[in-house]
């Protein structure tokens, strides 16, 4: 009786996938991928890394047509820039796009450490920077590791700076400390959370004092309060030695960290893992991983697509999609009704509305890899493998469903087969066993907009750590499934 009974359903291994052509496609992509990550890890450098390459294979700035009336014909290839954190780019198809458009949106922004609006000071002869936590990460692994800042400064008038140190192999890099195990007797018996808490995750800037003669006027004070520090007529203060660094290197001066955002991420570069080099390990791919993927899929289109296209990249995902640049907001709807009135000039919101309900929508963002050191989190038959492909959520939530987007039978059918008829292998799961924890991504905000959506990405080692790690096969087949969906 067993013989009759034939799962006609095996996950398939996406090495074993690969043909010589397409084995060299994955090799010079995830070569060109660890190029990306190493230049974007910011979500505003993602930005801008990615408005460059669009440029460069041909795409306009959508304000160029909208704000000259210029109709976009079928192959008309658009971006468009939200507050430099968070782009779209778009490919018009040959149909009117409130019959329906496809759609891909992952996210850019990834945890990390923030710089607190007012980070500097002095303790026991270093100078320190305070910070603020981004997104979920576990505290203990920002210690004893190199460090990065990236960021901007807006000087009185708008004037930008960007700044980056950390990256440079003649850089410096910045750091936290950690404890000897020496003298951690009472910190390891501490839970997970409380092993480095939130405010001892402070930036060391450097501990060398200052050289700089005192002023004249400045000095007869110190004469007065009898400053030990002061007696040789030399500020000895790190915190100031190091402001005098900021400001002969980019003009900086203490109070304009209030018009800044700094970034404090891993210096570390994307890395082959793995003897056989069959994986990547690099910060921030979460959800970089996809946006590269959906990305490339769009620009690397040899024909116009019979739909409008859109890649959607947007920030603040890793904390609840908020603000002006997170996919809460309207601004995505806003470039929708942009398309959908350059095709039309007389639709409006009713046709964009109709144009949302028709629309497919995939949520490109990671999943949780099975990871052989903790099986017990997963549930063997629903868990994503790295290696065995693209990998689709049906839903993703906690406790019950709770904040997930449940997809319809009806659209992964439809997916299903558009990947079966290029041979393109893909896993349906979920992450980890139920009531053991669990996420959102940006699925339900556009579900909010009447769409078909579907959750699907790379399946993603270490998620949220400062290295994180993926399958390259799952990389080259997420590529090749977003665009097997865009042509569907
Ligand atoms: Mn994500
Ligand atoms: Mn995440």
């Amino acid at each position: 009786m067993e013989d009759n009974i034939k799962l006609d359903y095996e996950p398939k291994n996406g090495w074993n996938c690969l043909d010589a052509k397409s084995l060299s496609e994955l090799e010079s992509l995830c070569e060109d991928y660890k190029k990306f990550l190493d230049m974007a890890k910011t979500e505003r450098e993602a930005t801008n890394v990615l408005v460059d390459r669009a440029k460069k294979s041909g795409f306009c700035d959508i304000e160029e047509y909208t704000s000259k009336n210029i109709k976009a014909l079928p192959g008309t290839k658009l971006y468009a820039v939200n507050r430099d954190k968070s782009c779209a780019f778009i490919v018009i198809g040959k149909n009117d796009p409130v019959l329906g458009m496809n759609m891909i949106g992952a996210h850019i922004d990834a945890p990390r450490l923030d710089l607190k609006p007012r980070p500097l000071y002095e303790d026991s002869g270093y100078a320190l920077a305070k910070t603020h936590y981004y997104g979920g990460i576990k505290k203990y692994q920002w210690v004893a590791t190199p460090l990065a800042l990236h960021g901007v400064v807006i000087f009185e008038g708008g004037k930008k700076l960007n700044v980056c140190v950390g990256e440079d192999e003649s850089d410096p890099v910045l750091y936290i400390t950690d404890l000897l195990p020496h003298l951690a007797q009472d910190q390891m018996v501490k839970n997970g959370y409380s092993l480095i808490n939130a405010e001892q995750l402070n930036i060391t800037l450097g501990s060398r004092p200052g050289s700089d003669a005192v002023e004249a006027q400045e000095n007869q004070e110190c004469e007065q309060c009898c400053e030990t520090e002061k007696k040789d007529n030399v500020d000895r203060s790190v915190k100031k030695a190091i402001l005098k660094i900021l400001n002969e290197k980019y003009g900086i001066k203490e109070s304009d960290f209030f018009r800044a955002e700094f970034e404090i991420v891993p210096a570390a570069k994307a890395k082959d893992v793995g003897l056989d080099r069959s994986l990547i390990g690099a910060y921030g791919q979460d959800d970089r991983v996809c946006a590269y993927t959906a990305f490339m899929a769009l620009t690397d289109l040899k024909e116009i697509p019979e739909k409008t296209t859109v890649v959607y990249l947007s920030d603040k995902e890793e904390i609840g999609s908020v603000g002006s640049t997170g996919a809460r907001s309207c601004w995505l709807e806003n470039i929708c009704l942009e398309i959908v009135s350059n095709y039309n000039k007389d639709n409006g919101m009713l046709e964009l509305r109709r144009a949302m309900q028709r629309t497919r929508f995939l949520s490109a963002d990671v999943s949780a890899a099975f990871d052989p050191n903790f099986p017990e989190v997963s549930e063997k038959l629903n868990v994503a493998n790295a290696g065995n492909g693209i990998s689709f959520n049906k839903y993703t939530g906690s406790h019950g469903k709770s904040g997930a987007s449940d997809a319809s039978p009806e659209f992964i059918s439809f997916v299903i087969d558009a990947l079966e008829k290029e041979s393109i292998p893909w896993q349906l799961t979920e992450m980890g066993k139920v009531d053991i924890g669990g996420g959102g991504t940006i699925a339900q905000f556009m579900a909010d907009l009447g769409m078909d959506v579907l959750d699907c990405g790379v399946p993603v080692l270490s998620m949220h750590s400062p290295f994180e790690v993926t399958s390259k096969a799952d990389v080259y087949w997420t590529y090749r499934a977003y665009i097997a969906f865009i042509c569907a």
